[in-house]
């Protein structure tokens, strides 16, 4: 059967105003390589948001979303190693070709932003058009998935078991990597373990899940009361962000510091902090992108302390999410209560509810209603 040619996107057309959901048009045929899906789900993450505040360099209209997840309707070609009727988690894009690459870390390819953020694939462009036939985007992350179907490389698209719940698995292909792939990756936490979090969103809860499932100890920060109380939930020791002696009620609770920390706020004075926090040797993940210059406190990396930047959870995706996915069928990574499901029409609700830290996780169902 020949693949739909028109579906239903939310598209953005410009930077302060709403997603309108439109019917997208395209050729129908997967390239050599491409995959179209079907998506069930997809998860908001902050970076999608973000484009409103690109100052251009993400260009519009587009369709957004990079956490879809779905099953394949047609391949492109054979060497795909991917079957229609397959269920796959969708994820970030990379070259495939780079040192990084090469080096099995996809998040640090020499084209990431230019592949996920800024254009896409220059053959990309122009392959999907609104219904007047105006060109949109190149696919947003590799994937465009705010939409009834995604064209996607093989590559960003990773197979999971078809009994797992693939409307709400989209978050494992950026925000929950991000999060666990810090902790059980970047950090190697493990029993004995304190993982401090700084910032109880999506990111850092996904983190405290990873913490408690590794058997360490998760301490979270957060400025917003209800956050904490989910983190509590969640077996976190919550403190809130504003305590004067955060770093001594920490060192206390820790007996001398936290082997790692994850911040996701990109705020200079809980930075400062959350190397306070450590003990020596200890590692702090800096998850956000900084927006100003981050001066550090005499002292803070004294004793062997280290800070990095972590993207995408320096996860490998066809690595870690299947891996997520077994702890969540063992009941050790329960991400499923950190997501509220929303329409695709209601796209713009979802942003205005994630904005005001009313939902965690929104994941929108084009289908409408959960399977
Ligand atoms: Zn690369
Ligand atoms: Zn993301």
């Amino acid at each position: 059967m020949r693949p739909a040619t028109a579906f239903r996107a939310a598209v953005l057309r410009s930077y302060a105003g709403p997603f309108t959901i439109e019917e997208v048009r395209w050729s129908g045929e997967p390239a050599d390589g491409e995959v179209l899906v079907e998506i069930a789900g997809c998860g908001m993450c902050r970076t999608d948001l973000a484009v409103r505040a690109s100052a251009g360099r993400s260009p519009l209209p587009a369709v957004l979303g990079h956490e879809g997840a779905g099953v394949v309707v047609a391949t492109g070609g054979p060497g795909t190693g991917l079957r229609t009727g397959d269920h796959v988690v969708l994820s970030f894009d990379s070259c495939g070709k780079c040192r990084s690459c090469l080096a099995a870390a996809p998040a640090y390819c020499d084209s990431f932003a230019a592949l996920n953020l800024f254009g896409g694939r220059p053959g990309d462009a122009a392959r999907f058009t609104d219904a007047a036939g105006g060109a949109l985007a190149p696919r947003w992350f590799g994937q465009s998935s705010f939409a009834e179907y995604a064209l996607v490389r093989a590559r960003n698209a990773v197979r999971v078991d078809p009994d797992l719940p693939v409307e709400l698995l989209g978050p494992l292909g950026c925000g929950f990597l991000t999060g666990a792939g810090t902790v059980l990756h970047t950090f190697g936490a493990g029993p004995g373990d304190t993982v401090l979090v700084i910032g109880a969103g999506a990111v850092g809860l996904a983190a405290v899940l990873a913490a408690t499932a590794a058997g360490a100890q998760p301490i979270a920060v957060d400025r917003h009361p209800e956050r904490l109380a989910t983190a509590r939930r969640l077996h976190a020791v919550a403190l809130p962000a504003a305590a004067p002696d955060l770093a001594d009620q920490v060192r206390r609770l820790t007996g001398g510091g936290a082997a790692y920390a994850l911040d996701t706020t990109g705020d200079a004075r809980l930075i400062n902090e959350a190397l306070r926090c450590l003990r020596p040797t200890g590692h702090l993940g800096l998850v956000a992108r900084l927006h100003t210059a981050l001066p550090l406190a005499p002292g803070t990396l004294d004793k062997g302390r280290r800070i990095s930047h972590v993207c995408e959870g320096d996860a490998v995706p066809g690595l870690l999410i299947p891996r997520l996915a077994a702890l969540w069928r063992a009941g050790l990574f329960p991400f499923e209560q950190l997501i509220r499901t929303y329409p695709l029409t209601a796209v713009n609700e979802a942003e205005r509810d994630c904005a005001a830290g009313r939902v965690v996780k929104p994941v929108l169902l084009p289908r409408g209603v959960a399977r």
